[in-house]
């Protein structure tokens, strides 16, 4: 009995410390902070749970799986239960009734109170998930950036490189992870460079800049390249991380505008600012050495003829063929230039002397621009004139050796087109004065300064009155009265002579029509054109207007126009002079004899008059030559039906040869020198006196 009860209280005992080890069991299972399931196969009633895993079940208490998973992940869930009887971190995006969330499943099967069960513990990983798609975005990033990215460790070995890095270098990942950056460096910079970059990448904790590198080919290319150094907690370099991109192009394109900059488009030769730059250069190194340095101007001669006739895209062609002459013309190092329209610059870099210049000049830069130039199948013939400054005798800077070059070109240009001059110092005061003049002229007009004389052209044999040259001068207020010979070719050069030549015609309407107001008679004025105003599409509708405004008739006007100027635009020219005509202007060839007119072409502009050049006339009585051409002139002038008038008359000999040799109109002071409108009018009247048929 006694053992009776004493084993009932053994079991009573074993069945409470049974039941203590089964709550404890219990608890301890509830207390794991890990979610915990237990399933029934096959039909998933939830057998038991823990805590933690209320939160994924939401109450579900029959087969959770069928609304947690998606049907693929569920039905290959239980195949590896069936197949293994455990699933271990099986990933899946657990569907809750308001949020998905990333888990990692583990499943055992068991047998829970003797029956087939699975134990599913649930592992969230929501946040492991987030960072490995950032990790993912990242490295996609990383591979697509058009920047070339190399990451390396503390001592400069390469860990990676992306596609771009492949691309641009050559080198695929696999050739370079492990080398150091020294395998990509170029020789278009010194080492000592690289060097620098690194200590300043470690040293600032970062470096950005340009550098050029070497692809695996060999070939240099430059990059724009930003260095980070990353540092550990600790501050050791754990990384560099270098990003760069390639900008082989965008130096490419610098280096085309800037030479777009400094040349110029049509030749390619330099322009006129990279040419002050070889200019100052050549200055600098002639110093050192003692050389001389040639400054040519380089003007073509009538130019503008050519591009006026024969089109602008002939023009062009020729100054092409034209820089091609003088590239050849210099040595190697010699710089040519084009300062835009037909002029040109040369450098002549470290010669000995003058005569060095002109040897260049004169046996090979004239010659060579003499030279037919065959454009478009036709050849075209053109000379030049050049202006030449030497330093450090001309000048030893950059302005000053600029400016007189210019004047000697102007001075070549002067005497006559087609030769070479040195500059001299008269040369300097002469372009001064042709400046002020200019700075003066541009006020004239408008400040009432120009007066037109009159010099009388008389009948050859009664010394009637047949007209008055108008010939203007300049009433200087520092200067005094200026000869045209001091202004006109100015004028012309700066344009100014088409407000002043519009001023001279209208005055010399003014003055005709006033003169028969007076009663002082209908006496044609003659008024001298220059080539700017001819080639004035204006002039015609000018001429028209004043002669209306002025009541003056057009048979009372006579423009003189010098044969050089009516031979450079032949065809225009005509045109322009049956127009004239058309107006009832009478037109006159003005110092006839010097150019070098074609008879069949002097034949077909509707003129009335030739000019006899003075150098003629002066030269009559001594010169038998000079006599034979004048009674030629008259006599051709004759056949043509021309009236043929001789100016310079200056003695009573003249005007007797002249003539005998039927000459039909004389000028000259013989008769009267140019004078002004009211001496004029007063010899008028003396002179009626006097003359008699
Ligand atoms: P040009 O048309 O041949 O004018 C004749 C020049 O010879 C005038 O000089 C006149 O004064 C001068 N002369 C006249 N008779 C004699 C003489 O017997 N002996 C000498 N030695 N000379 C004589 P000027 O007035 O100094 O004019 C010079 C040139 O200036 C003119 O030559 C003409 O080409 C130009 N010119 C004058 N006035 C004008 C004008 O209004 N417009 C334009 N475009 N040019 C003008
Ligand atoms: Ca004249
Ligand atoms: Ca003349």
């Amino acid at each position: 009995m006694l053992a009776q009860l004493n084993h009932s209280r053994l079991v009573e005992q074993e069945m409470a410390a049974n039941e203590r080890a089964a709550i404890a069991q219990r608890e301890l299972l509830e207390a794991i902070p890990i979610p915990l399931v237990v399933t029934a196969i096959p039909q998933h009633e939830v057998l038991h749970s823990n805590v933690p895993a209320q939160h994924w079940l939401e109450g579900r208490s029959i087969d959770p799986w069928l609304s947690g998973l998606s049907a693929p992940a569920r039905a290959r869930f239980f195949q590896q239960l069936a197949d293994q009887g455990a699933a271990n971190e099986f990933e899946v995006l657990w569907q809750g009734a308001e949020s998905r969330n990333w888990a990692l499943l583990s499943a055992r099967r068991l047998l829970y109170q003797a029956q087939d069960a699975v134990l599913t513990t649930f592992t969230p990983i929501n946040s492991l998930k987030a960072m490995e798609e950032r990790l993912a975005l990242w490295a996609k990033v990383f591979e697509a950036s058009s920047e070339s990215i190399m990451i390396t460790d503390g001592e400069r070995r390469i860990i990676t490189v992306n596609r771009a890095f492949s691309r641009s270098t050559g080198y695929s990942f696999e050739e370079i992870a492990g080398q150091t950056p020294e395998l990509l460096r170029s020789d278009r910079q010194p080492d000592a460079h690289f060097e620098e970059i690194w200590r300043v990448a470690v040293t600032r904790g970062s470096w950005q800049g340009e550098l050029w590198l070497r692809r695996n080919t060999g070939e240099s290319f430059p990059l724009w390249a930003v260095i980070n150094a990353v540092r550990s907690d600790s501050d050791q370099i754990t990384h560099f991380i270098v990003v760069a991109h390639d900008i082989s192009e965008r130096k490419a394109n610098e280096q085309r505008i800037s030479h777009l900059a400094q040349h110029d488009v049509l030749t390619d030769l330099p322009n006129r600012s990279l040419c002050v730059e070889r200019l100052r250069l050549a200055l600098q190194l002639a110093e050192r050495q003692a050389r001389r340095v040639g400054v040519l101007f380089i003007d073509l001669d009538r130019f503008k003829n050519i591009n006026d006739s024969l089109g602008h895209h002939i023009g062009d062609s020729l100054l092409r063929s034209v820089s091609r002459s003088l590239l050849s013309a210099v040595r190697v190092g010699d710089t040519v230039s084009r300062f835009g329209g037909d002029e040109f610059v040369i450098i002549l870099n470290g010669v000995a002397d003058a005569d060095e210049i002109l040897q260049i000049v004169n046996q090979r830069l004239i010659p060579l621009i003499r030279q037919p130039h065959e454009i478009e199948g036709v050849e075209l013939h053109i000379s030049c004139s050049v202006g030449i400054a030497v330093y450090p005798e001309h000048g030893v800077d950059i302005e000053t050796l600029m400016r007189n070059a210019d004047a000697a070109m102007y001075q070549a240009k002067f005497s006559g087109r087609n030769n070479a001059q040195f500059f001299s110092i008269e040369m300097e005061s002469r372009a001064r004065e042709r400046l002020d003049i200019e700075n003066d002229l541009r006020h004239a007009v408008e400040r009432g300064e120009l007066r037109l004389f009159y010099q009388p052209r008389v009948a050859c044999r009664s010394n009637r009155l047949l007209g008055a040259e108008a010939l203007v001068r300049w009433q200087h207020p520092r200067l005094g009265l200026v000869p045209p010979g001091r202004f006109i070719t100015v004028a012309e050069e700066s344009g100014l002579i088409v407000p002043v030549g519009a001023w001279i015609i209208d005055e010399a309407c003014r003055q005709q029509a006033e003169w028969r107001d007076r009663g002082l008679g209908d006496i044609p004025v003659s008024v001298n054109l220059s080539a700017v105003q001819l080639g004035d599409p204006s002039l015609l509708e000018q001429l028209a207007t004043t002669l209306q405004a002025r009541r003056t008739k057009p048979q009372m006007i006579e423009l003189e126009l010098t044969e050089s100027l009516l031979m450079e635009n032949v065809d225009s020219n005509i045109a322009l002079f049956h127009a004239l005509k058309e107006l009832g202007i009478v037109l006159s060839i003005d110092d006839f004899g010097t150019g070098y007119s074609s008879l069949s072409y002097l034949n077909r502009f509707p003129i009335d008059k030739l000019k006899i050049d003075q150098s003629f006339v002066r030269d009559m009585l001594d010169d038998t030559n000079d006599l034979a051409i004048t009674r030629a002139i008259i006599g051709l002038g004759h056949t043509l039906g021309l009236k043929v008038v001789a100016e310079g008359v200056e003695h009573i000999e003249e005007k007797q040869m002249l003539a005998a040799a039927g000459c039909d109109e004389l000028q000259g002071y013989l008769f009267s020198r140019p004078l002004p409108e009211d001496e004029f009018a007063r010899w008028i009247k003396a002179n009626a006196a006097l003359a008699g048929d």
